[in-house]
């Protein structure tokens, strides 16, 4: 459909944008639902949030993903949190109720994705990285009743993450342990996920926990980065034979809430998650 005067703008804020795959993901929405909408990447630096958000304002721009740097800042500048955004700390959606500019977060529901795709009967994880969307993990973690160890490089950041959402369960287990020491855990845990950025483009010779040997043979393992979409953890795990999931799932199904919020109409999952394939299947460098 050719943009025309009522065509509605939405877009990504972030820094820098470089390689975003979420314009891709929404005008595949859009072309599939007859949407009458364009996405498009708006790379914002950091000193230049609050007038960007102004213009979001000005322009009424109807649908907005925030990424990294962005996530926690924007609270202040927006009218009001969704419970996922409030309890998530962060907001990597805003949608429009009239006037007024509303943070959601939807990696919450889009790490429950990769939840059901397998990992739902996990009994402990072991969550790697303390970090935003480790937070969003680890919420999905406590609604879906499976108890976590958070490992980080900063322990205290760990201890954190783990004390403000319940990490633990019975207390058998520590809910907090130094990186160095997430190896000790691997034999007493059945889903490990990594939400760090160890693995991703374009250092994909590193994994984040480099000897699986110790994971009991029926463990799960989930890596949220999405490029490549198939990580060297994963490689690894595949090889072991151990069921994974890919970042993909996540990315596609946090892409899917955020356009029913801003559209009020069902996504269509299937062509998004064909358009995140098709983009990366074209990048040679995934
Ligand atoms: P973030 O807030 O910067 O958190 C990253 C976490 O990883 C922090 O705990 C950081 O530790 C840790 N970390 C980074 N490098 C490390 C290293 N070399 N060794 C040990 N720990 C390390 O980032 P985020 O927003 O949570 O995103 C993390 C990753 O998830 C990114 O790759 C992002 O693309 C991906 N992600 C995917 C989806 C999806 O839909 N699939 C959604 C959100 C994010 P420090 O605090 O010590 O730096």
């Amino acid at each position: 459909m050719m943009p025309g005067a009522g065509t509605r703008l939405y877009g990504v804020i972030g820094f820098p944008l470089g390689h975003t795959l979420s314009p891709a993901l929404h005008n595949a929405a859009f072309a599939a639902t007859g949407h009458d909408g364009v996405y498009v990447a708006l790379p914002v630096a950091p000193a230049r949030l609050a007038d960007a958000m102004a213009g979001v304002r000005a322009l009424r721009i109807a649908g907005l993903s925030v990424t990294v740097p962005h996530k926690v800042a924007v609270v202040d500048l927006l009218d009001g949190l969704t419970p996922e955004a409030r309890a998530a700390g962060a907001v990597n959606a805003v949608y429009r109720e009239g006037e007024r500019l509303l943070g959601h977060n939807t990696d919450i529901a889009g790490y429950q994705a990769m939840l059901a795709e397998a990992g739902q009967e996990a009994r402990r994880a072991l969550v790697l990285g303390a970090g935003g969307a480790a937070r969003a993990v680890c919420l999905a973690l406590r609604r879906a009743g499976i108890p976590f160890t958070v490992a980080a490089r900063d322990t205290a950041k760990a201890a954190d993450l783990a004390r403000a959402l319940g990490a633990g369960g019975d207390g058998s287990v520590r809910a907090a342990i130094a990186w160095e020491d997430l190896g000790t855990l691997l034999p007493a845990i059945d889903l490990l996920i990594n939400t760090t950025p160890i693995g991703m483009h374009p250092a994909v010779a590193a994994s984040p926990a480099p000897d699986l040997a110790a994971l009991p043979a029926g463990a799960i393992v989930h890596d949220i980065v999405y490029r490549p979409r198939e990580t060297l953890l994963l490689a690894a795990a595949r090889a072991r034979g151990l069921r994974t999931v890919e970042g993909g799932t996540m990315l596609v199904a946090q892409a899917a809430e955020a356009f029913e919020r801003w559209t009020g109409f069902p996504a269509p999952v299937a062509e998004m998650r064909a358009a995140f394939e098709q983009a990366t299947g074209d990048d040679q460098s995934c």
